[in-house]
């Protein structure tokens, strides 16, 4: 088990995260609870800031806020002189409220609609990433209903397909995302773009999967990318003066799980692309990158309550915690894996292997299977580690449970950035139509 960014063990045996005792903070706001290692948030921000823009100049570094998009992350990762990608409307906005400045802000999708569109030329977002032929059309007409030109980069899918430890090249990657190199539509799209009269092509998006180990996908993307720019050169006579590699970039969840260092990472990347402009005497692009979950992912961790036990001699022991499928659904979804420690109870060594499930009516309602843990007792804390990425944000209220709040820790102190949901708020966009109310009176009053 690894412990992330300002975690320790205190003299009690507890987990302590930016100086605030896991065992206060369950009590003081209950449980489950997601908490944000603040520090380590920014210090992630600040490595990726020196890597790039720091030792290259003309280079990004965008956050992707799908992650985990609330107002105080857009907050910090505004301080930290990050940019932000959105990816739909409720993004965008999150960011706008925090006052993210909008021409720092780079909206994907494969499938925005006209209102998203409009919202985005209205608050002047710095890129709009076009997708697909239709939105190519739509955001041309819109802009020019706007009287405005609005800059784009064209999302391409360059046929690489990354995995955590290999990448795979497929001739035509089946993706729902960008325009595909291989058949000529990347080359076709950009010619588009360039005779559009309210779009300014200003280059290139990919992005080729999540949780990368292997920096030799990121080489290997850049010499596609970087021979398509050539091709446009050639034929069209436009230049890609911006090339985003998107993000993916892997983290440690367990052991076995080995990311590769950012200023690696940084330097492979913007020594190719420097490498290949040269070589097919192309101006160096802007290169930026989107990094989403090794920001957010190792900062977070949930901290649940243990209650019920399920012993299946020779079979398995189930612990059930207060949480689950509702609040971090990557297990069930695609088989993730995570480390946990008792909160309360952390420098105990483990005596049983059992599994955690949750407490949502769904059997794939698990958490981990077969961890190492001391012997638990209803009542006590599992800190779920590393979960600070698509945890909250892919959250539901399914089986009406109320989201956990989100606590952001430092130096002691905890403050809510998220409020935990009542009741009251998971009835509150709930209507009973009059009819209903009116027939039941009529079958009442018949009877
Ligand atoms: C999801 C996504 C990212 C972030 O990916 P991580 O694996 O979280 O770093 C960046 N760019 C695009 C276009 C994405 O879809």
């Amino acid at each position: 088990m690894k412990l992330h960014g300002t975690m320790e063990i205190n003299a009690a045996g507890h987990l302590v995260i930016g100086g605030c005792d896991t065992v206060d903070l369950a009590q003081e706001f209950g449980t489950p609870l997601y908490i944000m290692d603040e520090e380590l948030i920014r210090l992630t921000c600040r490595e990726y800031y020196r890597s790039f823009t720091g030792k290259y100049g003309n280079s990004e570094v965008i956050y992707a806020s799908k992650t985990f998009s609330t107002l105080a992350m857009c907050h910090m990762v505004k301080e930290e002189g990050l940019g932000l990608d959105v990816v739909s409307g409720g993004e965008l906005y999150t960011a706008l409220e925090a006052k993210f400045p909008p021409q720092h802000i780079y909206f994907h999708g494969n499938n925005k609609t006209p209102a998203e569109l409009e919202f985005a030329i209205e608050a002047k977002v710095g890129r709009i990433v076009v997708d697909n032929y239709r939105e190519l059309e739509l955001l041309n007409a819109l802009a020019a209903e706007h009287g405005r030109v609005v800059d784009v980069l064209v999302r391409v899918a360059p046929g690489v397909e990354a995995h955590t430890h290999e990448y795979i090249q497929t001739g035509q990657i089946d993706s729902k995302f960008g325009f595909t190199v291989s058949t000529g539509d990347a080359l076709k799209a950009v010619q588009m773009v360039t005779e559009a009269a309210n779009l300014e092509f200003q280059g290139l998006h990919c992005h080729i999967g999540s949780q990368i180990f292997e920096l030799d996908s990121y080489r290997h993307t850049a010499r596609v990318m970087m021979e398509l720019g050539a091709e446009i050169r050639e034929k069209t006579g436009a230049v890609v003066r911006e090339l985003n590699l998107g993000g993916g970039f892997g983290i440690y969840y367990v052991a076995g799980d080995t990311p590769a260092k950012i200023s690696d990472y940084a330097d492979l990347v913007m020594g190719t692309v420097s490498d290949l402009a040269a070589s097919y005497s192309l101006p160096m692009p802007k290169v930026i990158v989107e990094p989403g979950r090794s920001i957010a992912g190792p900062a977070g961790t949930t901290l649940y309550t243990i209650g019920s036990s399920k012993d299946i001699p020779g079979v398995r022991k189930y612990v059930a915690v207060d949480g689950g499928m509702a609040d971090n659904p990557r297990p069930a979804l695609y088989q993730s894996r995570y480390e946990a420690v008792l909160a309360n109870r952390a420098s105990e060594a483990p005596e049983e292997v059992v599994s955690i499930t949750g407490k949502c009516c769904e059997s794939g309602d698990m958490l981990i299977w077969d961890i190492d843990l001391p012997r638990v007792n209803s009542g006590d804390l599992l800190a779920v580690l590393c979960t600070g990425a698509y945890n909250y944000s892919m959250s539901s209220n399914y089986n009406r449970l109320p989201r956990p709040a989100v606590v952001l820790v430092k130096d002691g102190e905890a403050d809510v950035i998220v409020e935990r949901e009542t009741y009251d708020d998971l009835v509150r966009n709930d209507l009973i139509p009059e009819r209903l109310l009116r027939s039941r009176s009529l079958r009442v009053a018949g009877r």
